[in-house]
């Protein structure tokens, strides 16, 4: 508990504001809101009022029963003995229950512990009906804030120990006279007590302190964003009650039904920005695209396969999208291994025969390379320059007719397409540089976009001013954008967050692929399946190995969003090691028979691409690796997908990895080995063993970890509340049809100021992300 809550609001100290208060005041100007707390408060983007009396308990504790003293530890009369006093049980609360008592401090002292050198807070209290001693550890404070014959409410746990029946540790709050405490006059006890998402610094206490008196002078002040149609029809509590309830409810059922409505709320504005944005974007400009079809059907009947029918429907809905005179934003979904590239090459080779330009970037350097590759190889008879571009090397090759690669430098290629020369360029978030210019960039295509934040994909997009230089207006185009993923969207999640996009789905796998064997290993069983990929070796087939992190500190488990540069640097750092780890044992003690080696983020660009040339070259069995192969990379003889530690990934994370292997029409197999029995685990493994198709599995993964894990969803700061929604199917198409119907008659929301503001807040809150 920290010092500054002693000024519990009992001691004559309360927050009046310096001038007049409204929401908009900043938290500055709150009087008790010293400097130490200010930044505390900042790190939490709390910066007005507004911003504090939103922000809303995770939980609540309840206290609200208060109970005679006597009903916690009468002692046996019987007891004759000098064992401690048995508890009599009565009105459902025993030792080890939390209670709430009131009662007058008769004694309270300091007292040194000198074996363990604390220092205890012993007090006994009393009221009506008998007394209870107290104790506190390592408080001493409280000495000074709670002196003999105050009265005081105290919640916690009793305990029994040697020295009878105590009250261990319980929040306390001075009341003015015993008996007196009734439950709108308390705040930390004798109620249903708020508890604040945890955050180093900022107790729930000094929380609760600041926020009461505010909520009550501010009550008056806060307007209703939701029309009044709305919250009629879902029957919500006015805003003025449900922002007290929510932090200091008189029940359970209030508290609900505040949490209820704010849920609704939250998931209302992010609706808004969403479809807002999806018209918004109609009314800009694109270069329009004309398909051509002679063109694209030669293309097609010379690939060695056929096209599945929904890498046909997707073509086309892409480049039905592309004729449009306003930009396209769609995501083409479909799993590892569904053909997404063929796909992407076709729009293209559209766009590039049209006389315009196309930018494909690519999360790591190893997949830009691959799809420079595949495209230079696919594209090798029409005629166009394709150009790659990645961070760290300072050779870069571009492709002119034929099948051969020419290495120029980074100033001649980035020449080449500024001048338009250049019609393909493939990359990394090289892309997103300054000094790359397009002369006429008409379409960006963005694979495992996931992997890119929305501020990201927003620079490729903001090439338009570039291309366009300083001309009038009317000639400013925006480029078209093509996302790709094989991360599937749950639906709650693609209506929400994803809402703006228009979705291509490839449902299908290309014909002869077979069902991937999955299995999961128990710590006896490893030895067989060292043996079994022994032989899989043998026949000429080839291994992944994937590690996890060891010790995934809980920062970095919230993800790319709010995981810091240091807990970041934590992560692949331990990764690595993980990897080495499993380097010299596999090598040297399981398979010093095999060709083992190791790929991971430490290594310099040009051992990893020699890595992984090796690797499809066949010069290498056995590849452990970080999560880096995570993403696109075909090795159509690797069959064997081993992941070590299976639990520490989402199962869509997992599915990702076992999509890395069956690529050919041999037979593949996915080992999960996990060491941790936990039911949670063998449920959420299990749920792999029984899907095939990443859609179940995102749903799946939605419903055990909850929306936090998908990559987007922190990016948006999304509150907890919200998170909670966003299972909620039914709520979210409640809210998203809600939310259509006002655009449709107001885009502009002027009908509804209120809302319009939380709206701009709102933005504000995404593109700080
Ligand atoms: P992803 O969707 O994971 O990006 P890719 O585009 O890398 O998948 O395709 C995986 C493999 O499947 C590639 O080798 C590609 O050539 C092949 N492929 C794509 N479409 C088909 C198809 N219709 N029939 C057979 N093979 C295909
Ligand atoms: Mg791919």
């Amino acid at each position: 508990m920290d010092r500054a809550s002693l000024c519990g609001g009992e001691n004559g100290c309360s927050n009046q504001p310096r001038g007049i208060m409204d929401l908009d005041t900043k938290i500055t100007e709150v009087k008790n809101i010293g400097p130490y707390y200010q930044k505390r408060l900042k790190k939490l983007g709390i910066e007005r009022v507004r911003d504090l009396i939103f922000h809303f308990p995770r939980r609540y504790n309840d206290f609200s029963n208060i109970i005679p003293i006597s009903e916690i530890h009468p002692v046996r009369k019987t007891e004759k003995s000098s064992q401690p006093p048995l508890p009599k049980i009565s009105n459902g609360v025993k030792i080890n229950e939390e209670c709430c008592i009131t009662g007058k401090i008769l004694e309270i002292k300091n007292v040194r512990t000198f074996r363990r050198r604390m220092v205890l807070t012993k007090a006994i209290v009393e009221d009506k009906t008998g007394a209870i001693k107290v104790i506190w550890f390592n408080q001493p404070y409280l000495t000074n804030v709670l002196k003999k014959g105050d009265g005081v409410c105290l919640a916690g746990k009793a305990t029994l120990t040697k020295g009878g029946i105590y009250l261990q540790n319980p929040v306390y709050e001075k009341i003015a006279k015993v008996g007196s405490a009734t439950s709108d006059l308390l705040t930390h006890t004798g109620r249903i007590v708020p508890v604040y998402p945890e955050t180093e610094g900022l107790s729930s206490r000094w929380l609760r302190f600041i926020l009461k008196p505010l909520l009550v002078k501010l009550k008056d002040k806060i307007k209703d964003p939701l029309p009044e149609k709305i919250r009629k029809e879902n029957n919500f509590l006015p805003i003025k009650k449900a922002i007290f309830q929510v932090h200091f409810p008189d029940s359970m059922k209030l508290a609900q039904e505040a949490k209820k409505r704010f849920s609704f709320e939250e998931l209302f504005l992010i609706e808004l920005f969403v479809l807002g944005e999806k018209i918004r974007i109609t009314k800009e400009k694109a270069q329009k695209i004309p398909l051509k079809e002679a063109l694209i059907k030669d293309f097609v009947q010379g690939l060695p396969f056929q096209l599945t029918p929904s890498q046909r429907k997707s073509a086309f809905e892409i480049l039905k999208d592309l004729e449009k005179d306003y930009p396209m934003n769609r995501l083409l979904e479909g799993d590892v291994g569904s053909g997404k590239t063929i796909v992407a090459t076709i729009v293209a080779l559209n766009v590039a025969k049209t006389g315009h330009q196309v930018a494909f970037m690519a999360p790591t350097e190893i997949l830009a390379r691959q799809h420079f590759k595949t495209l230079t190889k696919l594209l090798q008879n029409f005629k166009l320059n394709i150009g790659l571009l990645t961070g760290k090397e300072d050779k870069f090759s571009s492709k002119k007719l034929k099948n051969q690669f020419i290495e120029i430098s980074r100033e001649k290629l980035l020449k080449k397409v500024k001048n338009g020369e250049i019609d393909i360029l493939i990359g990394t978030h090289a892309l997103i540089q300054k000094q790359v210019k397009f002369k006429d960039l008409a379409l960006v295509i963005v694979d495992e976009q996931h992997r890119f934040g929305v501020k990201q994909r927003a620079k490729l997009i903001a090439h338009r001013s570039t291309r366009t230089g300083k001309q009038i207006n009317t000639d400013i185009f925006i480029p078209h954008l093509l996302s790709m993923t094989a991360t599937p969207i749950p639906r709650t999640l693609a209506l929400t967050i994803y809402g703006d996009l228009d979705l291509s789905l490839l449902k299908e796998m290309p014909k002869g692929r077979k069902t991937i064997i999955t299995k999961v290993v128990r710590p006896i069983n490893r030895k067989d399946a060292y043996n079994f990929i022994r032989n899989q070796v043998k026949k000429g087939r080839q291994v992944f190995v994937i590690c996890p992190r060891i010790e995934p500190s809980t920062k970095a488990e919230l993800g790319a969003g709010q995981a810091s540069q240091s807990s970041r640097r934590i992560n692949s750092w331990t990764e690595v090691k993980a990897v080495k780890e499993e380097y010299e044992k596999l090598s040297k003690k399981v398979f010093p028979d095999l060709k083992v080696a190791q790929l991971h983020g430490k290594m310099g660009v040009k051992e990893k691409k020699t890595t992984m040339e090796d690797f499809k070259k066949k010069k290498i069995d056995v590849l452990v690796s970080t999560s880096v192969i995570e993403v696109g990379i075909d090795v159509p003889d690797a069959t064997v997908m081993m992941i070590e530690g299976a639990e520490r990934f989402g199962l869509s994370q997992l599915h990702q990895f076992r999509g890395r292997v069956g690529r050919s029409h041999f037979q593949s197999f996915c080992f999960l080995f996990t060491d941790s029995p936990s039911r949670n685990t063998k449920s959420r493994l299990k749920a792999l063993l029984n899907s095939n198709t990443g859609f179940e599995l995102a749903e799946k993964d939605l419903k055990i970890r909850g929306p936090g894990d998908f990559f987007g969803t922190r990016q948006w700061g999304i509150p907890d509340l919200a998170m909670e929604a966003l299972k909620n199917i039914r709520l979210v198409e409640k809210v998203r049809k809600t939310a259509k119907e006002i655009l449709e008659k107001d885009p502009e929301l002027r009908k509804y100021p209120e809302l319009r503001a939380r709206l701009e807040k709102f933005k504000e809150r995404v593109h700080l992300e």
